[in-house]
């Protein structure tokens, strides 16, 4: 045997023998969605290009705007100044340490990956610090196509030697996923190369066949599949199945503890139920969907259907957050989803947002769209501040209020959220809409335009306006280039259970909730179509079997969470003693508009306050109660932890 270190020189001077080949883009840069899925086999539902879509005045405007004035510049003003842009010039000749934990260089291409959507959106204020990075990023990669800068000078004896924890085809995934965004972004292939480069000194020595290849974090599935839609290469699609399939040479070599907590080392099509690190298992199932998008592999689809039952089910928060355990990150048990010690990275549930979108496009079936906007609502948009200065790690659903616990954040050394929570924002436009053989979808509602074309290539514009989700009217336009038949699907979320459909002013009678409701017809321009969507209050229970939410119920509107802040009890009532009074008057909560959270209204609700303060810890139990009335108010859950240290509660207890 080769020492490692003579394995790598031959192996160096055979990359460098070899061109790197050039792959031809597909379809033209401008025609390609976040999850392109324009050829996929699989695909039900496609995605419409951020481009097509100009959102109008609106709730996600205002985030997107503070992304893009406040927590995009910020952000890379910690990168400078955290050394995490200094680690990649460190190997171009600048005399620094190398800061930070392994795998930093991913955050910086999430970051990039964000600023690449606002350009894709028009908006180009952080274009040149793009640029700059793109630069900085680029001058770095080796020769032979590899690019890391943890494993490099000093430390480049541990190069592919930590696969399990090591992150090295992690920062891959993001370095491709933020070159194929600025490529649709600007038709620049030069970022993406880079990560090409790198995929191809990987396929000349990894594989079937060759050494075996694996990371402990899957993220490199995804990547590759969109590098293949964006190419046409199959290898890169290929190479995603390796990793999804598993090498069988890693049979017996990976814990069983560690099966579990990365989600790879046996192949995707036996797991059973999501389980381990909640980021990981997310990711690997989006990688797995899409391979299924492209392949139409059964299996795949029957082992997704069972684990998003699973996580559906019996392991998803009210907030769309996942992953209820502090140690390893980790999904609990089924029913396992306590408040106060959630763990529900943002990350998480941006993972459970990326899955449902794939699943959307796999099935076409509404269900996936209720997810997606629940976590895009409550358990993604918590994440970010209102003033996106700052993060949240953990997306808790209740508070003590204490000071030592510091929930928000402008940095942690794992910076994985922050960037991540951009890049979704950032990408936003491009999840509205989708195109089906029929005609076009509306997965979300925002007041926007689409500017697309129907699948006979026809041009078609779509104009939603809407206060939503303040409200639950949703105005459209619809604009074919000439009158044609197709099919206008609109989706009726599962919460609302009086729904409201007119189709230029006439009523179409009933709709079904928790479905697309579509309407086939002969549209002419200037149609119109309004849908009432049903705001009223909800109360939801937990199954029993959640103990932590035995007798109590969350409160919610629309898509929106609410809960319940210290700071905003009227008259110094403490919230532990206050329980909602739903006797009788369910759904008698008002709103207050407010302009602080994002222009929704704050709840008054109908409460009771207990009067005695029991002293001690135990005490007997009293026959009756001495309740008085009172009123709680209630916030939108995402608004938590704003302004200042307060007691929180999404679930709270209630009487009827
Ligand atoms: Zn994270």
């Amino acid at each position: 045997m080769l020492s490692l270190n003579m394995r790598l020189s031959v192996f160096f001077v055979l990359v460098a023998m070899l061109p790197c080949a050039p792959v031809k883009a597909q379809s033209d840069w401008r025609g390609q969605a976040v999850v392109h899925l324009e050829a996929s086999p699989g695909a039900r539902v496609r995605g419409v290009p951020v481009s097509a879509v100009q959102l109008g005045p609106g709730f996600w405007t205002e985030r997107r705007k503070v992304v893009t004035e406040v927590s995009i510049p910020t952000l890379y003003q910690e990168f400078e100044q955290r050394g995490i842009l200094d680690n990649f010039r460190r190997l171009a000749g600048k005399q620094v340490a190398r800061r930070g934990p392994i795998y930093t260089d991913s955050d910086v291409y999430k970051w990039m990956e964000a600023v690449a959507f606002e350009v894709q959106s028009g908006e180009r204020r952080n274009q040149p610090l793009l640029e700059e990075a793109i630069r900085i990023v680029s001058a770095t990669q080796e020769e032979n196509g590899y690019l890391n800068t943890r494993y490099t000078m000093e430390r480049l004896s541990d190069r592919h030697q930590n696969m399990l924890h090591g992150h090295e085809l992690y920062c891959l995934g993001h370095l491709l996923q933020a070159g194929i965004a600025w490529y649709r972004a600007t038709g620049k292939r030069d970022l993406m190369d880079v990560g090409i480069r790198f995929v191809r000194y990987l396929q000349l020595r990894f594989g079937p066949e060759k050494e075996p290849l694996y990371d402990g974090h899957p993220e490199i599935e995804l990547a590759l599949i969109e590098l293949y839609r964006t190419t046409g290469d199959r290898s890169f699609l290929d190479f995603a199945g390796y990793f999804l399939n598993s090498d069988p040479r890693l049979k017996g070599r990976i814990s069983q503890r560690d099966l579990v907590y990365t989600f790879i080392g046996k192949p995707f099509t036996e797991r059973t139920q999501m389980e381990g690190h909640a980021v990981r298992a997310g990711y690997a199932a989006s990688g797995a969907a899409d391979y299924y998008l492209e392949t139409g592999d059964d299996k795949y689809k029957g082992t997704l259907e069972r684990l998003w039952r699973d996580l559906a089910e019996s392991k998803v928060y009210i907030t769309g957050g996942i992953g209820s355990r502090q140690t390893g990150e980790a999904f609990g048990e089924a029913f396992e989803l306590p408040n106060q010690l959630a763990y529900t990275e943002s990350c998480a549930a941006i993972a459970n947002f990326f899955w449902n979108w794939r699943m959307l496009a796999a099935t076409g079936d509404a269900r996936h769209a209720d997810l997606l906007e629940r976590a895009l609502y409550n358990g993604i948009n918590s994440g970010l501040s209102l003033d996106g200065r700052l993060y949240c790690y953990r997306n808790p659903l209740e508070l003590s209020g204490n000071s030592n616990d510091r929930i928000r954040n402008p940095w942690y050394d794992t910076t994985c959220c922050p960037p991540n929570l951009q890049r979704v924002l950032a990408s936003l436009p491009g999840y509205l809409f989708g195109a089906s053989s029929e005609g076009i979808a509306v997965h979300l509602y925002h007041t926007a335009t689409l500017d697309w074309r129907l699948p006979d290539g026809q041009p078609l514009k779509i104009r939603q306006t809407t206060t939503y989700p303040l409200e639950g009217t949703v105005h459209f336009s619809v604009e074919p280039g000439r009158e044609t038949t197709f099919e206008l699907g609109l989706r009726i979320p599962a919460w609302s259970s009086n729904t409201k459909v007119l189709v230029n002013g006439e009523d179409v009678g009933s709709v079904q909730s928790g479905a697309y409701h579509r309407i086939r017809r002969q549209w002419k321009p200037g149609d119109r179509v309004e849908l009432r969507l049903d705001m009223r209050v909800r109360h939801t229970l937990a199954n029993p079997r959640v103990r932590d939410n035995v007798g109590k119920a969350a409160v919610e509107r629309g898509p929106v969470v609410y809960c319940l802040e210290g700071l905003d009890q009227p008259d110094g009532l403490e919230p532990e003693k206050l329980a909602l009074d739903l006797r009788g008057n369910a759904g008698a909560a008002t709103g207050v508009p407010s302009r602080l959270l994002g222009g929704l209204p704050v709840l008054q609700h109908p409460a009771v306050e207990q009067q005695e303060s029991p002293s001690g810890l135990y005490h007997p139990r009293q026959a009756s109660r001495n309740w008085k009335p009172a009123q709680a108010r209630l916030v939108p859950y995402f608004a938590f932890a704003n302004r200042g240290f307060t007691p929180m509660q999404v679930w709270i207890p209630y009487i009827e």
